[in-house]
């Protein structure tokens, strides 16, 4: 099952792929983890990454590409794979789709969850990540138990640096103009179902899963 998540900043996408990959068995690929993680570890790839991630900029995509790329090729993926934030422009649908075929393979589903604009603003400023898990809380309607504290694993929370209001706004803005043509591109591909992403997790969920199937 080659899946790919598709959405503004915001909309759970993360949240899903948490739920998906455990019930299907398939491996989580998120460009946006991998960048932050190369910029954890100081790697050349995290410096140039980071210059655009601050200002809520796309990364360029022959370097995107490159990434998401050179993960696909590992051996976990030969059963099928969940990419979530990749493709994010038309260029890199059609750079996946090429690579796909080269390897006998094509994208199975995609999942396009929508938001409205004031609640991704709302999700993004309030949203804090565990340090050390990755989980993910809202400082308003779904703080931790303590202040500052994973619930989970007891680790530190922060606020990702591209979280701000300002760098939010450019985020979404960007995803109108460069992502959403990406909808148009896989209705014509005719593999694409479209999922209300305002309707709680377990219900977004739930739905997703009677796309896919048990
Ligand atoms: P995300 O975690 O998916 O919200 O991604 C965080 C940031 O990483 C984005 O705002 C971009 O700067 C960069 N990024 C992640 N995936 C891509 C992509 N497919 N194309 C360009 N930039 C990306």
């Amino acid at each position: 099952m080659n899946l790919i998540l598709l959405g503004p900043p915001g909309a759970g996408k993360g949240t899903q792929a948490v739920k998906i990959v455990e019930k299907y068995h398939i491996p989580h690929i998120s460009t946006g983890d991998i960048f932050r993680a190369n910029i954890k570890n100081g790697t050349e790839l995290g410096k140039k990454a980071k210059e655009y991630m601050d200002k809520g900029e796309l990364v360029p995509d022959d370097l995107v590409c490159e990434i998401a790329t050179t993960r696909l090729l590992e051996d976990d993926c030969t059963d099928g794979f969940l990419l979530d934030g990749f493709p994010r422009t038309v260029y890199q649908a059609e750079k996946l789709d090429e690579f796909l075929e080269k390897h006998g393979k094509k994208v199975d589903k995609v999942l396009d969850i929508a938001v409205e604009k004031e609640e991704l603003m709302q999700r993004l400023i309030n949203r804090r990540v565990c340090k050390a898990c990755g989980a993910t809380y809202n400082v308003k309607n779904m703080p931790p138990a303590k202040e500052g504290v994973c619930d989970k694993c007891g680790g530190e929370l922060m606020q990702r640096a591209d979280d701000t209001k300002e760098t939010v706004e450019n985020r979404i803005e960007v995803y109108n103009s460069q992502t959403m043509p990406l909808v148009e591109y896989y209705e014509k591909a005719g593999n694409i179902a479209h999922i209300d992403g305002a309707i709680g997790l377990e219900n977004v969920f739930n739905h997703i899963v009677s796309v896919l199937g048990e």
